[in-house]
């Protein structure tokens, strides 16, 4: 099976907060085990950043589901890539919180300290959250 990542940022709706992610994660968590999808979802109250990892038809679907969700808005896609190996596979869905973005962190793989995906190349978004996966 063809295994790929995929990486997009997007912005987040005004009526999303904690608790709609954490029910966004329950969700997810329990669909993507299913699905053998892994991934990392990171989120400050303006921006989500997710990478999806599995199977190229698998991922393509969610993908779409997820391009239709009105919890956010703009998506853009960052990157993607067939894969040799999953960089989060110990992760159904791994939770980054705004409080979990350290200033030095954003730093190292962006212009400014603030935390903006659509900032980022698609390069540096995969090493922000692969360095964030690794915590
Ligand atoms: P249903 O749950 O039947 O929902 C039908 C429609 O309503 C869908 O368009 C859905 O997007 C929308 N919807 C569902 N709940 C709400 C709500 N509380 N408020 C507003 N609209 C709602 N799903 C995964 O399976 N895996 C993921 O990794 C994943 N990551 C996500 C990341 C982000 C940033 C967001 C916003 C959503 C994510 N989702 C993920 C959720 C995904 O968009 C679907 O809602 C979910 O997969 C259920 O799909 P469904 O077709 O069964 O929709």
């Amino acid at each position: 099976m063809l295994l790929v990542s995929l990486v997009y940022a997007s912005n987040v709706s005004t009526a999303v907060d904690e608790q709609a992610v954490a029910r966004i994660l329950e969700v997810s968590r329990a669909n993507n085990e299913q699905q053998d999808i892994t991934g990392l979802l990171c989120f400050n109250h303006r921006y989500f950043l997710q990478c999806l990892e599995g199977s190229r038809t698998r991922v393509n679907h969610l993908y779409q589901r997820i391009l239709g969700d009105p919890r956010h808005s703009d998506i853009l896609l960052l990157d993607y890539a067939e894969i040799e190996q999953r960089q989060f596979d110990q992760w159904a869905m791994g939770y980054v919180p705004s409080g979990q973005l350290a200033r030095q962190q954003i730093l190292r793989f962006s212009g400014k300290a603030e935390f903006n995906p659509y900032e980022m190349t698609g390069a540096s978004a995969r090493g922000l959250l692969a360095e964030l996966g690794s915590l």
